[in-house]
């Protein structure tokens, strides 16, 4: 028997990617409105991660329309059921918002250049271009170096040299270089970051720049401690 085909949310990945239907079992409901006219179990096994995932899709016949065409439209509500730690993808709305502020806060110390680049990769994250955002994570590690390099700080444009003028300590600069590997793995090898791991380093840009740019900032802006004059 031919194995059934679909686009799913692979609750792995984190995205729609070609699965193979396991199960579809639909059931619809005797008319109560206070619930949805169909609801779906699916079981579906991701050709991608080769993970299954259990969803429950809801359809609300009130809900349909037809488009411009003439098209009847069944908007589906899909909730993962499993995988458990699904739950943090479905937060990715949730955590592109929280970013679009913390970019704003950062716009008042940190270079617009850099910025640039971070809206552009949150952007790339947002329509689920995980290839383009794994890369432009790492595109910001290199605008920092250069923008510290073009400013005269460090005398090259190097992470190393980060490090020795004391804008990173070793701990995060060991993080920098694994942004940058998954960055070169992500632009040679297609390899992009799953959601949950392109939000930490994200969280990790946030650090950085604000060590680098914001807390030289706030410190002028304190006044002077008058016990301890250093
Ligand atoms: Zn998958």
């Amino acid at each position: 028997m031919d194995k059934k085909m679909m686009k799913a949310l692979c609750g792995t990945c984190g995205i729609e990617t070609n699965c193979e239907v396991i199960i579809s079992e639909s059931s619809r409901s005797d008319g109560d409105y206070e619930y949805p006219d169909e609801v779906v179990l699916l079981v579906t096994k991701c050709l991608g991660c080769n993970k299954c995932t259990v969803s429950r899709v809801t359809i609300c016949d009130s809900d349909m329309y037809f488009d411009e065409n003439g098209k009847l439209v069944c908007p589906q509500t899909t909730k993962i059921i499993y995988p458990k730690y699904y739950n943090k993808n479905i937060s990715r709305e949730k955590f592109i918002e929280s970013f679009k502020t913390k970019i704003e806060e950062l716009d008042s110390c940190c270079p617009s250049e850099i910025l640039l680049i971070l809206r552009e990769c949150l952007y790339a994250y947002e329509f689920r271009l995980n290839t383009l955002s794994t890369v432009g994570l790492r595109m910001i590690v290199d605008s920092v170096c250069q923008e510290k390099e073009k400013s005269g700080e460090i005398p090259k444009a190097k992470r190393d040299d980060l490090l020795e003028k004391g804008y990173i300590n070793k701990e995060q600069k060991a993080i920098l270089e694994k942004i940058v590997d998954y960055g070169n793995d992500a632009a040679h090898k297609f390899n992009p970051l799953k959601n949950n791991d392109i939000e930490i380093c994200f969280d990790v840009i946030e650090i950085l720049l604000k060590n680098i740019y914001h807390l030289p900032k706030i410190k002028n802006k304190l006044p002077e401690s008058k016990r301890n004059k250093r």
